[in-house]
C-alpha cells in the first residue's frame, strides 16, 4: 500500500488546536483497511483516491514553526507503513512531537514487523477501532471510550489531551470549510 517514497494523503490542516496537545499540523492519510462502523471520515477510506505527495513537500509547504507537533490521522496511517515511518522521521528531525491515531491495537502493531518500526518515533498513539456506541463524552481527544492513549515517551500526559473544544472549523484560502475534531459539524463551500 506504499507508493515508493510518496505518501497518499487525503488532506492537511496546517494548524489545529483540537487534534492533540497545543497547535498541531494534522495530516490525514488516505486509505483505510479497518472499516469501523460509523467512522467520522469515510471519504478517507478508498486507497485509489487522495493525493500522492513527497514527505518533504508536506513539511516545506506548511508553517511548521507555528506548531509544536504533528498529528497523523486518516484514514489509517499504518496502512502506509514506509511512508508513515518517513513522515515520523522527518517530524522528529524537526523536533516536532508526534501523535498518531490508528484503528489498530498497540499489541497488533508491536507484533507486525512492517508496522512496528514507526512506534519508535511516536510520542502518543491513540489506538483502537472507533466504536459508534461508545462515543467519548468529554473533551478528551479520542473518538470513543474504548480507544487507548499510549504515552510512548514522556513528552505528554493525559491532561494534555483534554482539548479546548470538541470541534474546530477551518476555512482555507480557497474557501473550503472543513470541520475537524471529535464531533460532527456540517460543512460547505462558502466561496
Ligand atoms: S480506523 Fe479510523 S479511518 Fe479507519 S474506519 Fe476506523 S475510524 Fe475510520
Amino acid at each position: 500500500m506504499d507508493a515508493g517514497g510518496l505518501v497518499n494523503i487525503h488532506s492537511i490542516i496546517p494548524v489545529s488546536r483540537v487534534n492533540g496537545p497545543g497547535a498541531r499540523m494534522v495530516v490525514f492519510f488516505q486509505g483505510c483497511s479497518r472499516g469501523c462502523a460509523g467512522c467520522f471520515n469515510p471519504a478517507t477510506h478508498a486507497f485509489g483516491a487522495g493525493e500522492l505527495v513527497r514527505v518533504d513537500e508536506i513539511f516545506d509547504a506548511h508553517a511548521c514553526g507555528a506548531v509544536e507537533g504533528v498529528t497523523l490521522s486518516g484514514g489509517e496511517p499504518f496502512d502506509q507503513p514506509a511512508a508513515l515511518l518517513e513522515v515520523l522521521g522527518r517530524a522528529r528531525a524537526l523536533k516536532l512531537s508526534t501523535v498518531v491515531y490508528t484503528g489498530f491495537e498497540l499489541v497488533e502493531l508491536e507484533h507486525d514487523p512492517v508496522r512496528a518500526p514507526s512506534l519508535e518515533l511516536v510520542d502518543v498513539l491513540v489506538a483502537g477501532a472507533y466504536e459508534e456506541g461508545l462515543a467519548e463524552p468529554t473533551r478528551l481527544a479520542r473518538g470513543s471510550t474504548n480507544q487507548i492513549l499510549h504515552f510512548l515517551t514522556e513528552r505528554y500526559s493525559l491532561d494534555d489531551f483534554y482539548m479546548p473544544g470538541r470541534v474546530e472549523v477551518v476555512i482555507s484560502e480557497d474557501g473550503i470549510v472543513t470541520g475537524t475534531g471529535f464531533s460532527r459539524v456540517p460543512v460547505q463551500r462558502v466561496l
